[in-house]
């Protein structure tokens, strides 16, 4: 369900012949004074109904006058929002309790115009630690100006979840994803060497977050080290297992052991989204990186796993690198990568290696991707060093948001914010300190807006 109450039980004026606003009776009061948008690109399953307007960015609008066409409608509107992701599929589920309700009140002698039902994305925002909740709210700000409509669930987790609950971790942060099945992640802060254990990991683990996608790309006008090379690769690090399963104990004093866990499922699940991802946007190379020259059994099986599914895609060309080679690789010759496929603890290190290619842990987006969820974040930590100072680069969680706007089937949202962020580098004006910048977090965001319009 959605995470707010979207579902107007009020009847709609018709204002023109592309906005409508919602009326009275239990809609959500912000509702109210907003805009359903034109009523342009209606997915052609739609445009022989005359009761339905569709809006590509965001919402279902649909008005009916309790004809006998309801139900062709509502199929209809299944048929055209199957692909698209949950929450309008929800909201085809309220829509039809909608109807149901509408069709009482006729009994009842009442009788409605019409009834509109308008439907954001319902997201999770997890603000963090740190810088986190400084970024979170940029990120919000620029998603916002794209233009698409999204009810934001804010729930904490981390520092500011401990004070507020006594758990890093609360119900609430698992309940809303479950319902909403998109969050957008600020970092959480984790302990060293004590204290309370991940809560990222957590997460992938508790939501079977599998695959951790990491696109490095060069951004265009940023002076890096390796400015002058088209670096352009994919990570996919498992997300779940390896030495992150977090078992470890004490086998006498001063002897500990971490178990290093790798299966089967989890290998082939991440080299098959690896070979996929690589095939669908037409990448030519996969490379697995591992240390089963030491490591036998556990990188062993993963690199079988690899072995397996690059058989199944014989379109690809597969390679396979000893991680520390892939790391001295990786700085010599990093424009030669394509798509890399790692266990979680070497993608770890690799992801942060590559986020340094390319100007630091304050550009590189994140993706954690399961079956039933995802969830979307920045590669960076939450820089205690910076946090509160108004410095912190929000461009990594922007292009983490970019990622979800296309996720989410926003696909010219995704690509408007990707280019406006690329407009700010090329520009340079308004770049942050960490990239040679000197400006603070709102004036980047600002700049990013700016380009947006
Ligand atoms: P970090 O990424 O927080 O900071 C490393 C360096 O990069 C610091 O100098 C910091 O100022 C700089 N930096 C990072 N992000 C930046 C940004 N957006 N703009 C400008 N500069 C930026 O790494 P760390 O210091 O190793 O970790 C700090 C905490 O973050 C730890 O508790 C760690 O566990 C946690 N962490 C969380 C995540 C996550 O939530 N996904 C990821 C990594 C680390």
């Amino acid at each position: 369900m959605l995470s707010k109450p979207l579902l107007p039980s009020a009847y709609s004026r018709c204002q023109n012949k592309s906005q409508f606003f919602l009326t009275q009776r239990g809609a959500d009061e912000q509702f109210l004074s907003r805009p359903v948008r034109q009523r342009d690109r209606l997915p052609p399953v739609l445009r022989g109904h005359g009761h339905m307007d569709f809006d590509h960015t965001f919402c279902i609008a649909y008005r009916t006058n309790y004809s006998r066409n309801n139900r062709a409608n509502i199929l209809a509107c299944h048929q055209a929002v199957k692909d698209r992701p949950q929450v309008i599929q929800n909201a085809v589920l309220n829509l039809e309790l909608a109807l149901r309700g509408a069709q009482t009140e006729r009994h009842s002698g009442f009788r409605a115009p019409r009834i509109l039902l308008y439907v954001a994305h319902a997201i999770t925002l997890i603000p963090g630690d740190g810088i986190g909740p400084e970024v979170a709210d940029a990120t919000a700000r620029a998603v916002e100006a794209t233009g698409v409509s999204i009810e934001w669930d804010r729930v904490d987790a981390g520092v500011e979840a401990e004070k507020a609950t006594g758990k890093y971790l609360p119900d609430t942060v698992l309940e809303s994803l479950g319902r909403t099945k998109v969050g957008l992640k600020g970092p959480v802060g984790t302990p060293i060497a004590s204290g309370h254990s991940s809560i990222n990991v957590a997460l992938r683990k508790r939501l079977n977050l599998f695959v951790n996608f990491r696109p490095v790309r060069m951004l265009p006008g940023l002076k890096t080290r390796f400015a002058d090379l088209p670096i352009d690769m994919i990570i996919f690090r498992e997300n779940t297992e390896d030495l992150y399963a977090g078992i470890e104990h004490e086998v006498v004093p001063d002897v500990v052991e971490s178990l290093k866990v790798i299966t089967r499922v989890a290998s082939e699940k991440i080299a098959k989204a690896a070979f996929e991802y690589a095939t669908l946007e037409k990448r030519k190379k996969v490379v697995a990186i591992h240390k089963a020259n030491i490591m036998k059994m556990s990188d062993g099986l993963f690199l079988r796993c690899c072995r397996e599914t690059a058989a199944r895609f014989p379109g690809i060309e597969y390679s396979e690198l000893i991680v520390d080679n892939a790391c001295m690789q990786l700085v010599m010759r990093p424009e030669t990568f394509d798509v890399l496929v790692l266990p979680n603890l070497y993608g770890d290190i690799v992801s942060d290696l590559a986020a340094g290619l390319v100007g630091g842990l304050g550009i590189v987006p994140g993706a954690n991707l399961g079956d039933n969820c995802a969830v979307f974040e920045a590669v960076h930590g939450s820089a205690p060093d910076i946090a509160g100072k108004g410095v912190a680069n929000p461009t990594a969680l922007m292009q983490s948001a970019r990622l979800m706007l296309a996720h989410i089937g926003e696909r010219d949202a995704a690509i408007r914010l990707q280019k406006a962020i690329e407009k700010v580098y090329a520009d340079g004006k308004h770049l942050t300190h960490d990239v040679g910048g000197s400006a603070g977090t709102k004036e980047f965001t600002d700049a990013v807006i700016a380009a947006l319009r």
